[in-house]
């Protein structure tokens, strides 16, 4: 299988991504090592080792259908719309040999989709136009499935994927091209997309389900400022409506992600960022996007937070029953779970007692007791 790696109006992130995706690796993926998988040529603009017409006659053999192998192709960048360059062009990727004429990413990728057997869109600007069709756009940047149209589907009759993120997970994209090179092989079925095109099983749940911090949310515990270990929504964070398993997944081999090193969730794999999204760093009004429960957290996490603790306090005091003697614990009385175990196990012994343990233990003094040792045992 070949892969095709082209570039719009791109910043190249995407393709360092990839580079470090790590379950599977882009490695194992060239190498043909994993079993089921195809072997994968790379024909890319930046890492490829040819360049020039030596790299462009890769396409063209793509389009006269003289590749030896079908080909699948990973779209990076927004698609710029060329009728707006005048004499000039946004996006350029080689010449016509014959007329020097520069050939646009555009026309490449209206060449090459109709016969691929898969296209890949990665990163936000590819799936939904992303920065490059930000408010003050002058290029026509759109998203691949607003340029190919919602019908599209490739040779094989698979329809666009979409793997959004600015930059995406690396293993986000790997592991989706693991899986629709498994398809392809007719070794599985066809991976499953949500409405967006998405790998549905990678874009299900939002940042918040997995953040570190949620806990801090629920109770309503905010940071006023960055490089607290709270709940960033104060601070402008998104995660609760985010869609993205960063906070599961971590951006290299399960390490680091937005969250996990003090940065919030700007919404960067959503369709509409960054203007949707903006300001970055000013509280979101999530009740505008949702149904109102989230932005009433301030207040109700605090509640629950009280609540908690005054349940808390209840539970020390469960032993306050009438069996008990009706006398709740001392607050700083804490029995160790495994005293509990031995006191609960433990058959009460005789004085003089001598067992397998040698002699008894001298009677216990008032106020004394095993836990004692472990601080606790006042007023038992
Ligand atoms: Fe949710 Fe963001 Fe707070 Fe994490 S930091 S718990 S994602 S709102």
């Amino acid at each position: 299988m070949y892969l095709i790696w082209l570039a719009g109006g791109s910043c190249e992130g995407c393709t360092v991504a990839a580079a470090g995706g790590t379950h599977p690796r882009l490695e194992q993926l060239l190498g043909g090592t994993i079993p089921g998988l195809p072997q994968v040529e790379l024909i890319h603009s930046l890492l490829s080792v040819e360049s020039g017409s030596a790299w462009t006659e890769n396409l063209f053999l793509a389009e006269r259908g003289q590749l030896d192998a079908p080909y699948i192709i990973t779209w990076e960048g927004s698609v710029m719309d060329e009728s707006t360059a005048g004499t000039g062009y946004w996006s350029g990727l080689g010449e016509d040999p014959r007329t020097g004429r520069q050939i646009t990413s555009r026309e490449w990728l209206d060449r090459l989709a109709p016969k691929a057997a898969a296209v890949i869109a990665i990163g936000t600007c590819a799936a939904w136009g992303g920065i490059p069709a930000a408010t003050g756009n002058v290029t026509g940047a759109t998203g691949l499935g607003a340029h190919l149209g919602a019908d599209y589907r490739s040779a094989a009759g698979v329809p666009l994927v979409n793997i959004p993120g600015c930059a995406p997970l690396g293993d986000n994209y790997t592991e989706t091209a693991a899986a629709l090179l498994l398809h392809l092989n007719g070794l599985a079925p066809l991976p499953e997309l949500d409405v967006s095109g998405r790998p549905a099983w990678l874009f299900a749940d939002t940042v918040h389900s997995s953040c570190a911090r949620a806990g801090y949310y629920d109770d309503g515990v905010f940071a006023a400022e960055a490089g607290e270990e709270t709940c960033l929504v104060e601070l402008g964070c998104w995660g609760p409506i985010v869609q993205c398993n960063i906070a599961e997944r971590g951006v290299i081999d399960g390490n680091g992600g937005c969250m996990s090193v003090g940065g919030i969730c700007i919404g960067c794999t959503m369709p509409g960022f960054p203007d949707r999204f903006s300001p970055f760093f000013a509280r979101p009004d999530l009740a505008a996007e949702t149904t109102g429960v989230e932005v009433t957290q301030p207040v109700a996490g605090g509640f629950l937070r009280r609540m908690r603790l005054v349940r808390g306090r209840h539970r020390r005091r469960d032993d306050a029953s009438p069996a008990a003697g009706g006398r709740p614990r001392a607050p700083t009385d804490r029995t160790e779970p495994a005293d509990r175990f031995y006191k609960a196990a433990a058959p009460a012994r005789s004085e003089g007692d001598a067992g397998l343990d040698g002699p008894a233990s001298p009677p216990a003094t008032a106020g004394a007791s095993p836990g004692s040792a472990h601080g606790g045992g006042a007023g038992e």
